[in-house]
């Protein structure tokens, strides 16, 4: 479960006419978001953009890429050269590909190899017209970012890369869980359930409590930011609950062995969670909660990296070496990484804020070995808790609510039975 996305790697095809003198193409629509046919689109948004050769074009706009990859301006580097990365990349991203296209576009040509990727001119259509889309308002910056990776082949080479998979329509079910809408390929969800502005999807192993639950903590979460909940929306955040020993049995991560789930990046299909790991009423689940745990991280790279929240980027970090450092948070917490890493402060660093959070929200004694309430935390971690507050609610919750248990110390509960 505490594992960043960006230790794990770290759909759309839309009908393209972008710029005036080329061919009109009818592209198949999978999106739910609208896009526009309009050959004129871009030409009348971008006037001043010039036509250069498309290996010129191509090499601009993957070094721009690059840039935005590598830029460690609020990442935190260990000793021994280990990195905790953040930082608002979706919001940099969005800048260079609108300086991209505002400013020039490439000479027509049917296929060209730049570095170990061959671009097709279909993909550069379909990014070209994603870019107008979102700056027209009928379409996103995620939509924009999604099509940039597939066109130039950056970091979309893994399953859960949202190019690869059709969306979810989002639809309000209030408290109630209906069959999934699948789309094809992902007929493995066939329930379906929505709450804060996030799909939450499962397979028939997963109970119908699990999905209320997650669905609870989502809007509890999100209360106190209900202009999170249209971010998260219009982002397509959706969470998978898997109820079995890993990941794996979803089908857009047949290849992750990951067993309480991992964070949803921008350009990811989902988040997910393992159904198991969760409390209601007659499951009483001592301990971490993925789908909270998940969402915190989730919310910081969709939410905060579109909104450029640099006042979060730049204490979150500092906040979490003093912390680390004199001992308040408790790591002694294994996590799950990829093969060949080695766990050591940067981890850490990257899962501070998660865990802390997921520790406030939960306000249940014992459940973490360090900021496990909002007492503690306010206490011991003065600072941590004004940032927190920032962003997540203060109202009382009442997380496992019905689960009637008496804490005795040390991680240990004392559950009567009726
Ligand atoms: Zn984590």
């Amino acid at each position: 479960m505490i594992r960043l996305i960006y230790l794990l790697i770290c759909t759309l095809i839309v009908s393209v006419t972008c710029l005036g003198d080329l061919d009109k193409e009818t592209t198949q629509l999978t999106s739910n978001i609208s896009t526009t046919s309009d050959t004129s689109t871009c030409r009348n948004l971008f006037p001043e953009a010039k036509e250069i050769p498309a290996r010129e074009y191509f090499l601009n706009l993957k070094n721009a890429s690059r840039e935005v990859s590598e830029n460690p301006i609020y990442w935190y580097i260990s000793p021994n050269g280990s990195v905790a990365r953040n930082g608002p990349e979706a919001y940099w991203y969005w800048k260079v590909f609108l300086k991209d296209a505002s400013t020039s576009y490439p000479k027509k040509f049917q296929t060209i190899q730049i570095d170990d990727s061959r671009i097709q001119w279909s993909d550069y259509q379909e990014y070209s017209q994603a870019v107008c889309d979102a700056v027209s308002g009928s379409g996103t910056r995620r939509q924009a970012q999604i099509l940039h990776g597939k066109l130039l082949n950056f970091k979309n080479d893994w399953s859960g890369h949202a190019s690869k998979w059709e969306s979810f329509p989002y639809i309000e079910t209030g408290a109630s869980i209906i069959e999934a809408p699948s789309p094809l390929g992902l007929e493995h969800y066939t329930k379906y359930i929505t709450g804060g502005g996030v799909i939450i999807v499962g397979g028939k192993e997963v109970l119908d409590e699990a999905f209320l639950a997650a669905r609870e903590y989502v809007i509890y979460m999100t209360s106190a930011k209900p202009e999170f909940r249209n971010i998260l929306m219009a982002n397509e955040v959706r969470i998978s609950l898997f109820g079995a020993d890993n990941a794996s049995i979803l089908p857009e991560y047949k290849d992750e062995s990951e067993p309480g789930g991992f964070a949803m990046g921008m350009t990811d299909v989902s988040m997910t969670a393992n159904a198991n790991w969760l409390c209601w009423p007659d499951h009483w689940d001592t301990g971490g909660n993925p789908v909270i745990h998940e969402m915190v991280h989730t919310i910081n790279h969709i939410v905060f990296e579109e909104l450029n929240e640099t006042y979060f980027y730049e204490r979150i970090y500092n906040i979490a070496i003093n912390s680390i450092k004199n001992g308040t948070f408790v790591t002694s917490f294994t996590q799950n990484l990829s093969e060949g890493q080695e766990q050591d402060i940067s981890h850490f660093v990257g899962e501070f804020w998660a865990m802390t959070v997921e520790g406030y929200i939960m306000d249940k004694p014992g459940f973490k070995d360090s900021h496990d309430t909002r007492k503690w935390i306010a206490e011991n971690d003065p600072d941590l808790f004004e940032l927190i507050t920032k962003y997540f609610p203060t109202e009382p919750w009442e997380y496992c609510k019905g689960v009637d248990a008496f804490y005795l110390g040390d991680g240990k509960y004392d559950i009567p039975r009726n």
